[in-house]
């Protein structure tokens, strides 16, 4: 199954997928993670991306979608994958197209998560990051057992620059500008299917089942 993860910053995009990823085995694509390893390498990459990042701006479109191109065409993927944050505009939208045709990938569905903008803020500003393996966690709401360490990997957990609250309130903006309207293009093809951003780990079961049609997982 093929899915776009949309949703403003904070909106839980990436733990979603991270629960799709471990129970039914999509493949966990996120052009914000790639960013932030080639960041983490001082690969020219990183390097060239750094500074819209931290900022909150968006990468250029050229560059991101020539790098969503060639992660698409080399990867495997035998129970389909999940672009989370990825397309951003119309002109990501429009590339992602002419790929995923080229590749003959059609999508299946497009989840809209769908939050409040109060309780995003609250929520970014109060997330940590793996440095080392990405697990998210929450200061207040999902804290690691011992404070500022992965319970998974045991690596050092980072606030992001960008979720710091100049930057959060800057992406929120560009979200409703550019990404927004997507949603319409996407409802015009009758993929989209939206979740309640106040989802618990349980509530995913039922709408995987009820909302995609899936009915395997290791739940
Ligand atoms: P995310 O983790 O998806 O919130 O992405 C973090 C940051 O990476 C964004 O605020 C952008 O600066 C950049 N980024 C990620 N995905 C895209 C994209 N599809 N287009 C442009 N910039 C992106």
């Amino acid at each position: 199954m093929n899915l776009l993860i949309m949703g403003k910053p904070g909106a839980g995009k990436g733990t979603l997928a991270s629960i799709l990823q471990d129970n039914y085995h999509i493949t966990h694509i996120s052009t914000g993670n790639i960013f932030r390893e080639e960041i983490a390498k001082r690969s020219p990459l990183g390097l060239a991306v750094e500074n819209f990042i931290t900022k909150g701006e968006l990468v250029p479109d050229e560059l991101t979608n020539q790098i969503v191109k060639s992660v698409l065409s080399e990867g495997d993927f035998p129970n389909g994958f999940m672009l989370d944050g990825y397309p951003r505009t119309k002109d990501q939208a429009m590339a992602l197209d002419l790929i995923l045709a080229e590749l003959n990938m059609p999508l299946n569905f497009v989840v809209d998560i769908e939050v409040e903008d109060d309780v995003l803020l609250q929520r970014i500003t109060g997330r940590r990051v793996c440095s080392q393996c990405n697990t998210i966690y929450h200061i207040t709401l999902h804290p690691s057992t011992k404070i500022d360490v992965c319970d998974v990997c045991g690596g050092e957990l980072i606030q992001r620059e960008d979720d710091k609250e100049e930057s959060v309130k800057n992406r929120i903006r560009i979200y409703n500008q550019k990404t927004e309207p997507l949603l319409d293009y996407y409802r015009q093809k009758g993929l989209v299917v939206t979740l309640d951003g106040r989802f618990k780990r349980e509530d995913v079961f039922e709408f995987v089942e009820m909302k995609l049609g899936v009915t395997h997982g290791n739940n």
